[in-house]
């Protein structure tokens, strides 16, 4: 059927052979199939074998016009709907069944303006057909796409193609809903504070086009580790409406993050190497100037490793460093920054605290590798000295006083704690 109806099909239920042959007459012009009942049993047969996109029913059908009415308003067919007869008649069915949106045409009729209502319901009809048309064309296209793909309408999941579903573990939409999920349940992260729908609507406004990554994992398998994607959206036509597509980038993610590693992390012990420490030391330096917050270091250093090594081998020197390593890490606050300064030097920067805290914090450290035998060596002890940042000296020289006092330490016994001897902002 075009917009205008040529191609549609209607009904017309009316027992008077007169008024039938007017409505037929002005309907011939407009629909390429007419169908006539005569009384309620012959309309609701032809019901059964063609729902009309259009229908008129005369309020004084023999049989019920409510009843026929009631059969072409059922849900799924919602047929537009014309009353005819007198003011009377259909009034007494409008008091039996509710017809909302339904076009009353009284006896004896405007042809003109009942033509005109004719092609308005038609064109009506059209547009709903199409829509329903292009929905289903939308579906199937989404479906085709070897990424998973949603359309979302506010908070709503209007669609989710195959792909999607085939991750989520799910056979159709109409498990989705009713499992009663939300997307936000398959995020790794926590979801967007403003919501996902109207974070990806976002995304579809941001001219720069960013990367934006979404790490997905299914809510039944928990131990796995997610899947990332990288995530693409744009605005469909209709308020609030976007379609977000996602390119499973989970081998790049990994490959991206080897090569991060390669470049920050020292292969043996996985602590920041001394590339990565300058650049450490130099962002939280510059944040303690701009914000006047505290800034310390903790140099240390492994007491008598040559020893080890000359004793038990270098494997088990190797594994001295590695198992230190893991247990300083234990011990760190998670805005502290672990490197590996030299051989068997590390350096911890411990941003917000003060030489007093840092003072602590060390002194957990040093029982942290002394408490406990090693592995591979038995007792292990390690000696710390620790410095303060004052702003606005290069964070070498924070390191060069810690040194200094890393000396005191060894020349004091090991395995111990000596802070800087006078800390430039004592004073202060
Ligand atoms: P101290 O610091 O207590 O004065 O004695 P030390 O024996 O630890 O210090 P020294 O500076 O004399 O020697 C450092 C030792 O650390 C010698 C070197 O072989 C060892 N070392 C440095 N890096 C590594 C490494 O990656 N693996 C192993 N197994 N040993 C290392
Ligand atoms: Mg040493
Ligand atoms: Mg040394």
């Amino acid at each position: 059927m075009d917009a205008y109806g040529k191609g549609g099909c209607a009904l017309v239920a009316e027992a008077d052979p007169w008024a039938r042959e007017v409505l037929l007459g002005l309907l011939r012009g407009r629909c390429s199939r007419l169908i006539e009942a005569d009384g309620l049993e012959e309309a609701m047969r032809s019901l059964g074998r063609q729902v009309p996109d259009l229908a008129v029913v005369a309020a004084d059908l023999p049989g019920g016009a409510a009843v026929l009415a009631a059969a072409l308003r059922e849900p799924g067919r919602r047929v537009p709907l014309f009353l005819t007869g007198t003011a009377e008649d259909i009034r007494r069915v409008l008091e039996t069944v509710s017809l909302p949106g339904v076009r009353v045409a009284q006896k004896p009729f405007d042809s003109a303006a009942l033509g005109e209502a004719f092609d308005e319901a038609l064109a009506g009809a059209a547009l709903a057909g199409g829509l329903e048309e292009a929905w289903e064309l939308a579906r199937r296209l989404l479906d085709d796409m070897p990424q998973p793909a949603v359309i979302l309408q506010g908070e709503r999941v209007l669609a989710i193609n195959r792909a999607w579903l085939r991750f989520l573990g799910l056979a159709s939409m109409q498990e989705f809903k009713s499992r009663g999920f939300v997307l936000e349940q398959f995020l790794a992260d926590p979801p967007p504070e403003e919501g996902l729908a109207a974070w990806a609507c976002r995304l579809a406004d941001d001219p720069l086009d960013r990367q934006h990554r979404l790490r997905l994992t299914h809510p039944d398998r928990p131990g796995q580790p997610p899947q990332v994607f990288q995530a693409a959206a744009s605005r469909l036509p209709g308020a609030g409406r976007c379609l977000l597509t996602l390119a499973d980038v989970t081998e790049l993610e990994l490959e991206r993050r080897e090569l991060l590693d390669l470049a920050n992390l020292d292969p043996l012990t996985r602590a920041l190497n001394r590339r990565k420490l300058s650049e450490v030391l130099d962002d939280e330096a510059s944040r303690a100037a701009r914000y006047g917050t505290p800034l310390s270091v903790v140099l240390l250093d492994i007491d008598h490793l040559k020893d080890i090594n000359d004793t038990r081998g270098h494997d088990a020197g190797d594994a001295v460093l590695v198992e230190l390593a893991s247990r300083l890490r234990a011990g760190l606050r998670k805005v502290d920054r672990l490197a590996r300064f030299g051989g068997e030097e590390f350096v911890v920067v411990a941003p917000g605290i003060d030489l007093a805290r840092a003072a602590e914090l060390a002194e957990r450290l040093r029982l942290a590798v002394a408490g406990a035998p090693f592995a591979a060596a038995g007792r292990v002890t390690a000696s710390f000295g620790l410095a303060q940042f004052v702003p606005p000296e290069a964070p070498e020289a924070t390191l060069s006083r810690a040194d200094q006092a890393l000396y005191r330490a060894k020349a004091g016994g090991r395995n111990r704690v000596e802070p800087e001897a006078s800390p430039p902002n004592a004073a202060g």
